[in-house]
């Protein structure tokens, strides 16, 4: 990770892109994330469906490559340490979610809304 961070500060270094505002990264990463969710605007496939098409996974592959790199740009202007970012993430969203409570457990066919609000109230617990 932190070779990539390095090649990353030295991309932008070079090309005078080390001092751009954390404001303008979070407008592109969401930009590039936008461009991610057009491939999908008029379709709701399965990920087995989606790998199946080559020409997709490789438009695909291109605009989650422009987020995540946008990401790194973010992290590397900022000084942050990305694994470690996403080492404590990670442990958050484990904590936040327990295996228990997210993984279906009352025949909800999980990714639906349905599971999604079923977590949603588990983790809120009774109001
Ligand atoms: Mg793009």
């Amino acid at each position: 990770m932190k070779e990539f961070e390095t090649q990353i500060k030295d991309h932008l270094e070079e090309r005078g892109w080390d001092n751009l505002r954390p404001s303008d990264l979070a407008k592109s990463i969401i930009i590039e994330g936008a461009e991610l969710l057009e491939i999908f605007q008029w379709e709701n496939l399965p990920a087995e469906k989606i790998k199946q098409n080559s020409e997709k996974i490789g438009r695909i592959k291109k605009e989650l490559a422009d987020v995540m790199i946008y990401c790194f740009d973010m992290a590397v202007t900022l000084d942050i340490d990305v694994l470690a970012m996403l080492n404590e993430k990670l442990i958050q969203i484990r904590n936040k979610y327990p295996i228990n409570i997210s993984k279906s457990s009352n025949g909800v066919e999980p990714g639906t809304e349905d599971a999604y609000w079923n977590i949603k109230n588990q983790y809120r617990g009774p109001n």
